[in-house]
């Protein structure tokens, strides 16, 4: 059977390998007799996975020995209470910087538990543009300094990483993570859920600094508590079982092509073909500064909207899924992170330039 490319930017193609795997490991997990599915979550077949699955993603991302990685459920919508809630710390003001509409909805929330003051805004530029960092307006007395690293519904992405001094950066890292190497000690805490480049939805990654833990809000739940989660193995609840098992396939199986230096040179190659193919015709047309593109959600538009659904019914005939942008933004949008294989994006670029072609 081979099966379509797959440019859902999520929950989003996984690699097939993975897939495979855990078919083959569906009704009888190492011959426990059972599915991941079906074991106690603190039974040493799943504790098993569990710890594997840490020490693969521990070692990936070369995560210091002061952060706490968690397990979490609710999403990165989830953490944008959640984040407050816990780092906070007695104090009542945060730093956003306003890349797009994940940044925005951010910002909304922890606007519920602090007063929030946009550093930045790439609202000036029709949010084509990360603003650098010399504009920022930060505040002094923050309790952390939140970004959006990857803004997946326009497709634009932090290329450096601030640095915000004594102040914890704090990044939504649901789009990007994994795929590049990450100097993780330059933040105070990463979050993302699993659905874009990890595995399942369900799951949601924390990275968190250990000074930063202790002082979560009394109100905050249980649940959600990043020390109470850290001291107990993310088990505080029963965890996403079969997601974290997933994850940690995919882990392996990045640890198998050569690392995250080898997924970043991939994932570089990828975007580069597809930009080229965008950049070089006259039909196709882009919005955000090349500076800043996104290497994981290539963003366009055609020259009339008229033209969308021909092209997308196209692409589909042609065994290309999901490359209808955001409601919110419209055009088109391709996905390609880590599990997207090249063949995928030369295929659509093929396409690309067939229907300009045949339509222009
Ligand atoms: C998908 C996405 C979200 C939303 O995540 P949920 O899992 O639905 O909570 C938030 N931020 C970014 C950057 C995303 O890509």
């Amino acid at each position: 059977m081979t099966r379509p490319y797959n440019f859902s930017p999520g929950p989003a193609a996984l690699p097939e390998p993975v897939l495979r795997r855990a078919a083959e490991e569906m009704l009888d997990w190492h011959g426990s007799g059972v599915s991941v599915m079906e074991m106690s979550h603190r039974g040493k077949e799943f504790m098993s996975i569990y710890a594997a699955t840490l020490a693969s993603l521990r070692a990936l991302l070369a995560v210091p020995d002061n952060y706490k990685i968690v397990f979490l459920q609710g999403g990165a919508i989830g953490e944008n209470a959640i984040v407050p809630m816990n780092l906070l710390r007695g104090r009542t003001r945060a730093d956003y910087v306003n890349t797009g509409d994940w940044s925005r909805r951010s910002i909304a929330e922890a606007a519920r538990y602090c007063t929030v003051n946009v550093a930045a805004s790439a609202e000036a530029n029709g949010f084509t543009a990360i603003p650098p960092q010399r504009e920022w307006q930060l505040d002094a007395s923050a309790a952390y300094v939140h970004i959006c690293s990857n803004e997946t519904i326009i497709g634009l992405e932090y290329h450096w990483t601030p640095d915000t001094g004594d102040v914890p950066l704090v990044a939504d890292m649901s789009s990007d993570i994994l795929s590049r190497p990450l100097d993780v000690s330059r933040y105070g805490l990463i979050y993302a859920g699993a659905q874009k480049n990890i595995g399942p939805a369900g799951l949601t990654i924390v990275i968190v600094r250990d000074d930063l833990l202790g002082g979560a809000l009394p109100t905050t739940p249980t649940a959600f508590d990043y020390t109470v989660q850290a001291a107990n193995d993310s088990m505080i609840n029963t965890p996403p079982t079969y997601a974290i098992y997933v994850a940690g396939l995919v882990f392996d199986w990045i640890a198998a092509q050569g690392g995250l230096a080898a997924m970043a040179e991939r994932n570089r190659a990828k975007a580069e073909l597809l930009y080229g193919c965008l950049d070089a015709s006259g039909f196709y047309r882009t919005r955000v500064v090349a500076a800043d593109r996104s290497l994981m959600n290539v963003c366009f538009h055609l020259p009339d909207p008229a033209l969308d659904a021909d092209f997308l019914a196209g692409a589909r005939e042609a065994g290309l899924l999901a490359l209808k942008g955001h409601r919110i933004v419209g055009g088109m949008r391709a996905s390609i992170y880590n599990a997207m294989p090249v063949e995928g994006v030369r295929a659509l670029a093929a396409y690309l330039r067939d229907f300009e072609t045949r339509r222009s």
